[in-house]
């Protein structure tokens, strides 16, 4: 599996720290790395700060993002399937590679060449 290029943190410049209160601090986005954690791994960290953020609140607003959170995740979890299988795919089938294709625009685990 080819892997994806690594993306600089804007954040921090890719220097993995910021400006606080009492000093520098690993930088928030990318965990004093200096570069961002792939695309899936950012859409899992966002899915567990709303989940987070809405267990605070509690009562039907909690119930119905955590269903929304658990959908999010079994479709995303079938377009990696998707992805992968299209992967095994001879590569001279184009319906294989459409479908691989769209399956990594909404996952964004390759870059797409938009020249
Ligand atoms: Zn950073």
């Amino acid at each position: 599996m080819p892997k994806t290029p690594i993306e600089k943190c804007a954040t921090c410049q890719g220097q993995g720290e910021v400006s606080g209160i009492t000093g520098p601090e690993d930088c928030p986005d990318c965990g004093g790395l200096g570069q961002l954690p792939s695309a899936l791994t950012l859409t899992e960290r966002r899915l567990r700060e709303i989940e987070g953020s809405c267990a605070r609140q509690g009562g039907q607003v909690e119930l119905d993002i955590r269903w929304l959170v658990d959908q999010v995740r079994r479709s995303r979890h079938v377009l990696v399937q998707i992805l992968a299988a299209g992967q095994d795919a001879e590569p001279q089938d184009a319906l294989a590679s459409r479908v691989h294709f769209l399956a990594n625009g909404v996952l964004g685990v390759y870059p797409v060449d938009t020249k």
